[in-house]
């Protein structure tokens, strides 16, 4: 597993986690190296989130270039379903949606349930309406950007770059920064990330729907909507972890406002 962390207390409780950094990769299967990760993303979101949606979509399922060699470690697919602010998660795939969920510690939010293999079993990113109805009309634009670009990379299971808030900006989105219109791109790094991790994947744009197997289980799911209510409100969480039965658990990471 490649989950690090400090974690100052275990059982039933939140867990504090040192802030992701570089190390602690989350993972959708056995990084084999070999081709790409493919992961199914529901798009839960209005239209008002859409569009930064279907950008960011594009631009991690594009991989990077730079002229002479290419990698694509991300094979996406993408489906259109109901809104859903709520977010009841789906198992195998990674929904996004949004909604006005009031003054949270959060703006952004993803949260990964993972099996007792440290495999990702699903995952959702949240983006709060609260605080981008408060920003002005050009940071509003940005800071969707920025935040879907977040909120997706931390799908894919990726840490962050960077967790310094004032330093030269990466012009990655996975580096915190208070110019976010300064990292807006996926960047890099991530994309050599995943790619040591699973390789390239064999096609070059959005595949149709594919369904992947993964168990259900009910007993967990009633645990984790439990654990993703609490971490959700529960402002000690600005990156988390909490252990849930047999081996399952959740991670929490928080975009500030
Ligand atoms: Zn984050």
């Amino acid at each position: 597993m490649l989950v690090a962390g400090i974690f100052y207390a275990s059982g039933d409780t939140l867990v504090p986690s040192d802030k992701p950094g570089r190390n602690e990769t989350l993972l959708w299967r056995q990084p084999t190296g070999q081709g790409g990760v493919q992961v199914e993303v529901l798009n839960a979101l209005d239209e008002t989130w859409t569009p930064s949606f279907e950008e960011y979509i594009q631009k991690w399922d594009g991989g990077y270039s730079n002229g002479t060699n290419s990698i694509d470690p991300l094979s996406l697919s993408v489906q259109r379903v109901a809104v859903d602010p709520e977010c009841e998660p789906i198992m195998g795939k990674l929904k996004t949606c949004n909604g006005n969920y009031g003054e949270t510690d959060w703006r952004g939010i993803n949260i990964a349930l993972t099996d007792e293999n440290n495999y990702i079993q699903n995952s959702i990113s949240k983006y709060n309406d609260y605080w981008i109805n408060l920003a002005d009309t050009q940071n509003t634009d940005v800071q969707r950007k920025y935040t879907m670009c977040h909120e997706l990379g931390h799908g894919w299971g990726l840490p962050h770059t960077d967790e310094e808030y004032f330093n030269e900006p990466t012009g990655e989105c996975m580096d915190y920064t208070e110019f976010p219109q300064d990292n807006l791109n996926c960047g890099e790094y991530n994309f050599n990330l995943l790619h040591r991790l699973y390789g390239n994947t064999e096609r070059r744009s959005l595949r149709p729907g594919l369904s992947l197997a993964r168990a259900q289980s009910t007993g967990i799911l009633n645990e984790y909507r439990a654990a993703v209510e609490q971490a959700s409100r529960d402002v000690s969480c600005a990156d988390c972890r909490l252990d849930l039965s047999n081996g399952y658990r959740i991670f929490v990471h928080k975009l500030l406002p």
